[in-house]
């Protein structure tokens, strides 16, 4: 641990404004540090360190006319971190709190996810301090355009391919990548999440939702254990918590909450699908809270509280970073918790996922859990190179067959002496382990 410290400490001293960044290096670092150090060809290269400097990060001005009239100026970023498995790819956040540290903790845990994947993708991910929230459609549409005009410079197929996140569905993909048709011309390869019209694929919408659910799925069969019949809690409700709860309902579990920036609702028979098609339509308005929702349906609302309160046996964090801390694991475990499976990026704090480990509660860290979203835009980018579409059934099919692999992967690299296994440790490693080989072959760059 000593030189996880020292890691640590170097980094402390270049990027201690940047918490969360130190934080998701941190988690990565306790686990490949001393694996690297078994390595010696890895170790000498230093090839862990290289991965936590950005290969470059991209500031810029994004300048935009709102609809009275006013001028804008919002910061943009795009970070690529490593392009040793293929182009950089990752989504583009669009949301108040972003700024560089925030993106380069993203970034920093796309490299593994994507390695875990198996498919030829770099790292990178990027956003803006933009606030969707309350803004027109023109609105977005203009803002989308002009971070475009910046962006544009630096993507592409073989380069960098961006697609959606917080703030940014496949209306906002639309509007950018309009902007690079407009500019460039067609290049479909060079943003995923596109509507099927402009070669977009079959189930990205559905791709995180769902394969965070088949990854859960695949910790459960290992157990002889399964979904049908389980209650479950969600947050978040937006793209990942959707689709999470709709394949968990097809899967016969109980959803009993949903939540949002404004609070928690509390389903107590049961989210139905009638129910969540009426979430999915309110959230296509940003800015709109689930009060709504609760009133329509004469559900319980609680203002800015989130659902970590309410047992169930499984748990799906799907809203945003550090939002289950240490307090709600305990209350989990108590009440009964047996597996929590990552829908968002970090949402569970480091001492959470110490106390879910300690208690024997199957963890599902999001690099692994929510690879789905990327791995379907990987075959999104499949398609449009080879200018085909293929079936929501053969997109099925490839998305299982890939949350399978990344379980795989966890379990081999993860499995302790006690036979447990820790799935945190096993997706670090393994996916350290595919990037450093493809490092190491390029020499010292
Ligand atoms: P969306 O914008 O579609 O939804 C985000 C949801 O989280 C909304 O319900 C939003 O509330 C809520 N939320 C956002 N910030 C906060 C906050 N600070 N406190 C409480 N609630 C909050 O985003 P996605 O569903 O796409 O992304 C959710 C998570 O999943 C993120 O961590 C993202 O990085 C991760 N992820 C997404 C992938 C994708 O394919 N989209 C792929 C892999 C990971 P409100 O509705 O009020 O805005």
């Amino acid at each position: 641990m000593e030189l996880v410290h020292q890691l640590m400490e170097r980094l402390k001293a270049r990027y201690g404004h940047e918490p969360e960044f130190l934080q998701a290096v941190y988690e990565v670092a306790k686990d490949v540090l001393p694996y690297e150090q078994a390595k010696p060809e890895y170790r000498d290269a230093r090839i862990f360190e290289r991965l936590t400097e950005p290969d470059r990060a991209i500031a810029f001005r994004v300048v935009w006319v709102d609809d009275q009239g006013k001028v804008q100026i919002n910061r943009g970023y795009r970070v690529q971190m490593s392009n040793a498995l293929g182009p950089y790819k990752g989504g583009l956040r669009f949301h108040p709190s972003v700024n560089l540290g925030m993106i380069k903790f993203l970034a920093f845990e796309q490299i593994f996810k994507n390695s875990l994947t198996g498919l030829a993708l770099g790292a990178g991910k990027g956003g803006a301090d933009f606030n969707p929230h309350g803004r027109s459609d023109s609105e977005i549409m203009r803002f989308c355009q002009a971070f475009m005009l910046e962006l544009y410079r630096h993507i592409g197929r073989y380069i960098d391919v961006p697609a959606g996140d917080i703030g940014v569905g496949s209306k906002e993909v639309g509007y950018m990548y309009g902007m690079l048709v407009k500019l460039r011309g067609h290049e479909p390869g060079a943003f995923t999440g596109k509507i099927l019209e402009h070669g977009g694929s079959l189930l990205r919408p559905e791709a995180t939702g769902y394969g965070c659910v088949y990854f859960a799925q695949e910790m459960l069969a290992r157990q002889n254990d399964s979904i049908e019949g389980k209650t479950a809690v969600i947050s978040g409700a937006g793209n990942v918590a959707q689709h999470a709860a709709e394949k968990l309902i097809q899967m016969g579990a109980k959803v009993l909450t949903l939540s949002d920036s404004t609070g928690m609702v509390h389903i107590p028979q049961g989210l139905t699908e009638e129910q969540l098609a009426f979430v999915k339509a309110l959230k296509q308005r940003r800015g709109t809270s689930l009060k709504s929702f609760a009133e329509e349906y004469k559900l319980n609302f609680y203002p800015k509280e989130r659902p970590w309160k309410v047992p169930a046996e499984l748990a799906f964090p799907c809203a945003t970073q550090n939002e289950l801390d240490l307090e709600d694991a305990k209350t989990l475990i108590k009440n009964g918790c047996r597996l929590v499976a990552e829908g968002a990026n970090m949402p569970c704090t480091p001492e959470a996922v110490e106390a879910f480990e300690e208690a024997g509660v199957l963890f599902g860290p999001g690099k692994a859990a929510n690879a789905g979203g990327v791995a379907v835009s990987g075959i999104e980018m499949q398609q449009n190179a080879s200018r085909v579409s293929w079936t929501k059934e053969e997109v099925d099919y490839r998305l299982r067959t890939i949350m399978r692999h990344i379980h795989e992967q966890c379990v081999a690299y993860g499995e302790e002496k006690n036979g447990k296994i820790n799935y945190m440790k096993g997706a670090n490693i393994a996916g350290y382990e595919r990037v450093a080989r493809a490092i190491l072959a390029y020499g010292i760059l």
